[in-house]
């Protein structure tokens, strides 16, 4: 086994102990702390040694899933030309994520944020008969999306590194099998990376596409919102949880009144000044439409969904709040008095809204609301539309029991592509009966440098990261005490030095001549699970102290039992 230093006044590491201002979650600041990465630029990420060890963990135990269940690794260029991103219809689509330059002849080029266009065009020409399938490419490699808001330094970044995986098949029972291999191989990564995860449904987005799934690492400052219920066998993101039509609507019980509501703009106002909660409020929202605006109306406690929102025929996607002028335009008047009667445009109502009676929304006249509005008096009967999130309590589709909400971080997202690229692109293979046909693909993805923010979002103390045991930079810190002073200290450390790497473990040896507790300290930030001291009193006993990071105290224990345990 190739022998390289690992001694701490050779790894060129600092440690912080303040924390970094910019950072807002805990992972961010012990990667920074612990000196992991370095920040270069907005969302841009110098990965330090020590950092880059537990990347490269990372990578290997994802390509090794990878190669087991039969993908094929390659490389593709970063760049990538626009004429590929043209033949998908993408380079209009994808939007200011998509980073784009020109090359010395003018030619346009973007960095990839992704490589669907580019392996497609590998396949068109590579992929000529069905006996070359199935087959499934994939590579780890640097992607760059110019995110809007990058935060949590490596967890949304605009520089990181994906290992994509694309499948070719010649139909769709070919793609669900490739899929399922895809599901299990994920399955298998995250199990061996040590993470608490879950699998969800999720959203196949606009091209195309009809199964998707992520895999979420569950941690309380997760992005995304999961809607699960273990006892109906369901999960899926927020994103995409259905509601459903609600049952019955109690009658009518009051009269409707226009009331002066000066300044009350806000949901949250207007129930202080009506003293009446959320659900008793109809809040109308006013979005961008494809012709014209569109109103959206929810119950007031109720949160718009995007995703949901922008798939209704006539809404613009992505979903944009109309400008406070628009909203004056088509209200007639300041925004906060919006309500659904009297509009000109297309109003959308969600479902939860039609069991609503006696409810307050506003009268589209400045600092005017109505109360005791009905449906089939005050409101024609509307159809109704799911266009919100949904909330705990709420319904699984099976009906049989009710929704919990918990947070996660997207570290893997499996989706059947079908035909949408290979059709767009020409990549066809023969079929056994010398037709052609367009290839069924799916795509694979998984945040590499993701997985690490992830994995400490899961995993910390107030001293700093607990690495699982699959992503630790060092199986083990050596520890001397006084080693700059005691010449029996200096022996004994480097022979156990050179013991512990013998028996192929990686050791942390912190030969700087700083103070106990500053190396302790630095080791837990650090997060590395096993520590042994060294000290004279201990050598004298025949003993080395040892902990793991997530003991409590430590304990002496003879040099071999020490070595035995390390060794297990
Ligand atoms: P998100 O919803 O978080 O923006 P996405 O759905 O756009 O991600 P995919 O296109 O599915 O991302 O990319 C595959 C994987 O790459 C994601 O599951 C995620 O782990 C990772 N990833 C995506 N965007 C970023 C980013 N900005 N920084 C770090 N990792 C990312
Ligand atoms: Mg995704």
């Amino acid at each position: 086994m190739a022998k390289y230093t690992m001694r701490f006044t050779q790894f060129g590491l600092t440690t912080l102990k303040e924390v970094p201002a910019d950072a807002e979650i805990v992972s961010h600041k012990l990667m920074l702390r612990a000196g992991l990465i370095r920040r270069l630029a907005s969302g841009l990420f110098t990965w330090m040694p020590i950092g880059l060890r537990v990347l490269r963990k990372v990578e290997a135990i994802v390509r090794e899933e990878m190669d087991r269940a039969g993908a094929l690794e390659l490389l593709m260029p970063a760049v990538q030309p626009a004429e590929l991103w043209q033949e998908s219809g993408r380079w209009d689509k994808y939007g200011p994520l998509l980073l784009r330059m020109s090359d010395r002849h003018d030619r346009d080029f973007c960095f990839g944020p992704t490589h669907e266009e580019v392996i497609t065009d590998v396949a068109r020409r590579e992929l000529r008969s069905y006996k070359q399938l199935p087959v499934n490419f994939y590579q780890i490699q640097t992607k760059f999306r110019d995110e809007i808001r990058p935060r949590f330094g490596v967890m949304r970044s605009r520089e990181f590194i994906m290992k994509d995986a694309y499948s070719f098949d010649l139909d769709q029972a070919g793609l669900d099998e490739s899929y399922a291999r895809m599901h299990a191989a994920y399955t298998a990564i995250f199990e061996r990376l040590g993470l608490t995860f879950r699998v969800v449904d999720a959203d196949s987005g606009e091209i195309g596409g009809s199964r998707s799934q992520e895999f979420h690492v569950l941690a309380d400052s997760g992005e995304d919102a999961i809607a699960y219920s273990d006892e109906d066998g369901f999960a899926s993101n927020i994103e995409t949880a259905a509601t459903f039509p609600e049952g019955t609507r109690a009658a009518a019980s009051e009269d409707i009144k226009k009331l002066a509501t000066p300044g009350i703009k806000t949901i949250q106002a207007l129930c202080e000044f009506l003293k009446i909660d959320p659900q008793q409020t109809l809040k109308t929202l006013v979005v961008e439409g494809t012709d014209c605006p569109i109103a959206l109306v929810l119950r007031g406690d109720h949160e718009l969904n995007a995703v949901k929102a922008q798939k209704i025929p006539g809404v613009a996607s992505p979903l944009t709040m109309a400008a406070p002028e628009t909203i004056v335009r088509v209200t007639g008047c300041s925004p906060g008095f919006a309500g659904p009667m009297g509009l000109d445009i297309p109003v959308f109502f969600d479902h939860a809204t039609l069991s609503m009676s006696d409810f307050v929304c506003g009268a589209n006249a400045a600092d005017m609301h109505y109360t005791g509005v009905n449906f089939g008096r005050d409101i024609e009967l509307p159809d109704s539309v799911d266009i919100r999130n949904v909330v705990a309590g709420d319904p699984t589709p099976g009906g049989n029991s009710t929704l919990s909400i918990t947070r996660g971080i997207e570290v893997g997202h499996i989706f059947q592509l079908g035909d949408s690229y290979s059709t767009a692109m020409g990549a066809t293979v023969q079929t056994p009966d010398g037709k052609n046909q367009v290839m069924a693909m799916g795509c694979y993805g998984i945040g590499i440098t993701r997985i690490v923010g992830a994995a400490i979002e899961q995993s910390h103390d107030d001293a700093g990261i607990i690495w699982p045991d699959a992503l630790a930079p060092f199986d083990v810190v050596l520890v001397p005490i006084n080693m700059h002073r005691s010449e029996a200290v200096a022996s004994a450390s480097e022979a156990l030095y050179d013991e512990l790497q013998a028996m192929g473990l990686a050791v942390l040896f912190d030969d700087r001549n700083a103070r106990p507790g500053v190396k302790f300290a630095d080791a837990e930030l650090i997060g590395i699970p096993h520590r042994l001291v060294v000290s004279e009193r201990g050598l004298e006993a025949g003993e080395l102290e040892y902990r793991h990071r997530r003991d409590d105290e430590s304990r002496n224990l003879k040099r071999e039992e020490a070595l035995n345990l390390l060794k297990e």
